[in-house]
């Protein structure tokens, strides 16, 4: 399909989207951590971006227009650094509930080292909300946010303690997993036992391969080659090689293949390569009807 855009800064492409349910936002660069890894150097965000609470609302409109997408997510920097006057994530997270979306959001997990802050936080959305809320704690050996010898993480720990302290209807809505992003390197790899403890709590885990984008384009040697079934090539990610990984790999070889579409600021965009296709608020036609489907598909 050929995307078309009056203006001439939204350049038409021909795409292939994975997944036409998810609205992922990049809501601030800020950040309190200094991973090695860290991709937001190659990410069209100023330095100090951050998005609106109005930019929000405007862009739940615009969802409202895309039938296909049912999930809104947070990606960042970290979106628990997120304020505006007196309002912080969970505000925003709340208003996405009452869209009528899934809200969600990816974190490093420092907000919730402290538990009280992890009680008040989820406290109040579960107040307001009888809609699951997706948290993806990003934990890994590049983050270096859990302790090595013990295998655990005090942020995930502190989720856990009050998923167990809530009525099960409550607990339920929480919907706790882990992205770890494993390099060629064994030391990468998080301890089988951590991983099989927090597994048998209901987290679930997932795996992906070190890319050699933003910072750690610098790390290149360390990336694995998800495209690759050499085993010198993947290094410690073999183990976690599967089909979805390769299907990865193949995007990155053909322009036009893309995960979702990303907000930021008053644009929205495809990325890898990064392409604007629509304007906050400005849906063109040709972007309605690729999400008019709720299944997955290209076009
Ligand atoms: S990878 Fe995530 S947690 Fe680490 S510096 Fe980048 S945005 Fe922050």
């Amino acid at each position: 399909m050929r995307l078309e855009h009056a203006g001439t800064e939204y350049l038409p492409v021909q795409i292939e989207i994975k997944d036409k349910s998810l609205m992922m936002i990049f809501l601030l660069e800020e950040c309190n951590f200094t991973c090695a890894h860290c991709l937001r150097s190659d990410e069209p965000m100023d330095p100090g971006y951050k998005l609106s609470f109005r930019q929000l609302q405007l862009c739940l409109a615009d969802c409202q227009g895309l039938e296909s997408v049912r999930w809104v997510h947070f990606s960042g920097g970290e979106p628990t650094l997120w304020t505006e006057r007196n309002r912080n994530l969970v505000d925003l997270l709340l208003e996405i509930s009452k869209a009528g979306f899934t809200p969600g959001f990816t974190t490093n997990g420092s907000f919730f080292v402290d538990y009280s802050r992890c009680q008040q936080f989820f406290g109040k959305y579960l107040d307001d909300s009888s809609i699951p809320l997706r948290v993806y704690f990003s934990l890994d050996t590049f983050h270096h946010n859990f302790d090595v010898e013990k295998g655990r993480a005090e942020s995930l720990d502190n989720v856990i303690k009050l998923k167990q302290e809530l009525p099960r209807v409550k607990a339920d809505l929480l919907d706790i997993a882990v992205i770890a992003v494993i390099s060629k390197d064994l030391e990468s790899l998080l301890p089988d036992e951590m991983i099989g403890h927090y597994e048998s709590l209901g987290i679930a885990f997932s795996f992906v391969p070190l890319a050699p984008r933003g910072r750690a384009k610098t790390l290149s040697h360390l990336c694995p080659d998800p495209g690759s079934d050499n085993p010198d090539k993947l290094g410690a990610y073999q183990r976690f090689h599967r089909k979805e990984s390769r299907e990865k790999a193949d995007k990155t070889r053909n322009r036009y293949r893309t995960d979702h579409i990303i907000l930021i600021g008053d644009n929205y965009y495809f990325a890898d390569p990064w392409h604007k296709v629509a304007q906050l608020g400005h849906m063109p036609d040709t972007i309605i009807r690729t999400y008019s489907s709720p299944v997955r598909g290209s076009c």
